[in-house]
């Protein structure tokens, strides 16, 4: 009698599980899927804004970067991702100025820390979210993020020009004026120093 009861017993607890089950799996079947077919979903995958893939100079509208070549992306960088290749170009001015010539970035050696984008000051690097990266060889994780032609600096405004000539010559007109009073103060002192020679000398004469 006892093993009849017995055999309803786990007869009742099996059919339980059982449905215990049906009503996970059931409740897994309305529920909307969250897992991405990837690559099948390409055109419709959403990646977040924030997800860091790969480090890109900001363009503007016409094509321009904010990069000033100071280095300190490139000092800052724990891993020695960035290098930096300069140039000396001319300025309207007449002075020397330093710009980008080369912006290298090793993807393959960036762990996404963000501080050079975080110690810019020029706000001039982001991180893309565009993840699909993957390349058959490392060399090709190698970048060049100044890719677009280097833009020619615009001409400077005929007003322009006419305060450029206006400001070199106020300076040079202030470095002449400078260099005639510290001549002039250099002449008034050794004049100065000559007449206490003179007035020192007779006391000092053996024929006195
Ligand atoms: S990206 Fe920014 S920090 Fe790096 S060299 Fe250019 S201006 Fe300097
Ligand atoms: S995110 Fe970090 S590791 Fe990558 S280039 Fe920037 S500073 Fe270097």
């Amino acid at each position: 009698m006892g093993s009849v009861k017995d055999y309803f017993s786990s007869l009742g607890a099996g059919i339980a599980s059982l449905l215990k089950g049906m009503q996970v799996t059931g409740k897994e079947f309305i529920t909307p899927k969250i897992t991405e077919q990837y690559p099948e979903n390409r055109e419709t995958v959403k990646v977040p804004e924030r997800f860091r893939a790969i480090l890109e100079l900001k363009y503007d509208s016409e094509g321009r970067h904010k990069c000033i070549a100071c280095g300190i992306c490139e000092r800052n960088c724990p891993n020695g991702t960035i290098q930096l290749t300069t140039k000396m170009v001319d300025t309207p001015d007449g002075k020397k100025k330093r710009k980008l010539d080369k912006y290298q970035y090793d993807l393959g050696s960036c762990t996404f820390c963000q501080l050079c984008v975080t110690s810019c000051p020029q706000d001039a690097l982001q991180f893309s979210n565009d993840f699909e990266q993957a390349v058959f060889t490392r060399d090709k994780l190698v970048k060049k993020l100044n890719y677009l032609p280097e833009k020619e600096e615009p001409a400077p405004s005929p007003e322009e020009l006419a305060r450029i000539q206006a400001e070199r010559e106020a300076k040079i007109a202030a470095a002449k004026a400078a260099a005639a009073a510290k001549k002039a103060e250099a002449e008034a002192a050794k004049a100065i120093e000559v007449k206490e020679e003179k007035t020192e000398t007779p006391e000092t004469s053996p024929n006195k």
